[in-house]
């Protein structure tokens, strides 16, 4: 058994810490070859001494140089900005790359990975949601797997080795519903930033708790799952599940459903993309079915929370809606953590945006990064009116 060389792209937040833990269990399976965050240093340098890679990237050229100097000693490249992601991404040392930045930032990086023939372990949905198409041609052009990290991506993908594609009815992604599942519109118009930000049951970075708050991140899912699986939008729905314990499920057409299971833990996921087709000891704490004795299933409610429904229609609408829709809603998010929208702007912020844009095709990831672009700067404008409206 060969030692998998891995490149973390984003190794400072949620994601890169877990894969760092996987890695750090089986030494003997995976080895850190390069590391790259995006402004916490301090992180950056810790991880860098026991993990010893060979290159390591953050965004400024400041940080960078206080790095080389802290690093002053260790056989360690250390780069900075974009290119200095690129470099990580396409690491010589490499068989698999985790994309794990958040949001559009993740997207050049992930597609140096791919052309540089990478295997994908993908937690950056937003890399599917701005340009699907184009990321998916690219695998296919150089023979690499995108594989899903996003929990309910993960367990679809191991739900599917139960049939054959033809034979999918459905994909049905679970959702926990957030901490608002439940409120009405009157309790949804008084909730605070710190109420957001206490997800239920993941622990995970501020933007995509913030998202599974608006239920965006769902809609958001919904768009990764139609281009991972290559499966029309028709054919995926949502089901809330609250426990996150069924991770996802497949429904073949003969009436059979197929689910995944599990204790939510992003380890189990990050191992399984790691490691795929082996699947690696111990990795998830033990589920007791028993012990948990019920499990609750309902519709999600698209009124109150309509930024899954947009997901939808970006997907329909088709060419460069999908990532208006998501650069829209990193900007409202922004704002949000900053608190200067309140919770219920988000999805005024997203509709709005959407409404004042018209779709065109995406060749290129320029292209895609120039809708991103136009969408920032609609976005922004839609705040600053809503703000001064407020006044
Ligand atoms: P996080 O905020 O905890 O971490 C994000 C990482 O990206 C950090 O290392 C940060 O420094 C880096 N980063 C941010 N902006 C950057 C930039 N401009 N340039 C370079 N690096 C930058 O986020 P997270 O929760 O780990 O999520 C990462 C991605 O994985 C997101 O796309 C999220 O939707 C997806 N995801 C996360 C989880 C989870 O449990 N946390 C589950 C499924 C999918
Ligand atoms: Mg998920």
């Amino acid at each position: 058994m060969s030692i998998k060389g891995i490149a973390i792209l984003g190794s400072t937040g949620s994601i890169g810490r877990s894969t760092l833990a996987v890695a750090a269990k089986f030494p003997d399976r995976f080895r850190v070859v390069a590391l790259a965050g995006g402004n916490n240093a301090e992180l950056l340098e810790k991880q860098i001494r026991v993990f010893k890679p060979e290159v390591a990237a953050i965004a400024s050229e400041a940080s960078a140089e206080s790095l080389r100097k802290a690093c002053a000693g260790l056989p360690v490249r250390i780069l900075s900005g974009s290119e200095g992601m690129v470099q990580v991404a396409a690491a010589d040392g490499a068989d698999t790359t985790v994309s794990a930045i958040v949001g559009t930032a993740g997207l050049v990086p992930t597609m140096a990975a791919i052309r540089a023939g990478k295997t994908i372990a993908l937690a950056n949905k937003e890399v599917l949601v701005t340009a699907g198409e184009l990321v998916m041609a690219e695998c296919r052009r150089r023979n690499t797997a995108l594989l899903p990290v996003d929990s309910e991506h993960s367990a679809i993908f191991q739900c599917l080795q139960a049939g054959a594609h033809r034979d999918i009815r459905r994909l049905i992604l679970t959702a926990s519903g957030g901490p608002f599942r439940g409120h009405s519109k009157q309790d949804l118009a008084k909730v605070t930033l710190a109420q957001a930000l206490k997800h239920p049951n993941w622990s995970m970075g501020k933007k995509i708790t913030i998202d599974s708050a608006t239920l965006m991140n769902k809609g958001l899912e919904v768009i990764e799952a139609h281009w991972l699986f290559g499966v029309a939008p028709e054919q995926i729905s949502v089901l809330v599940h609250p426990q996150s314990i069924v991770h996802s499920l497949v429904e073949y057409s003969d009436g059979a459903m197929v689910a995944q299971l599990g204790m939510p833990d992003m380890k189990g996921p990050i191992a399984y993309a790691l490691s795929y087709p082996d699947r690696l000891p111990d990795v998830s704490p033990p589920l007791d079915l028993a012990k948990l004795g019920t499990l609750t299933f309902h519709a999600p409610d698209q009124e109150l929370f309509p930024c899954l429904g947009y997901a939808f229609d970006a997907i329909r609408a088709g060419g460069s809606m999908p990532a208006v829709l998501s650069a829209a809603n990193e900007v409202a998010v922004q704002h949000f953590l900053e608190e200067r929208i309140g919770y219920l702007d988000i999805p005024v912020v997203i509709k709005r945006t959407m409404d004042a844009h018209t779709p065109a095709l995406l060749s290129t990831v320029e292209e895609a990064l120039a809708a991103d672009c136009w969408a920032r700067q609609e976005a922004e404008r839609v705040v600053t009116t809503m703000r001064r409206q407020a006044i």
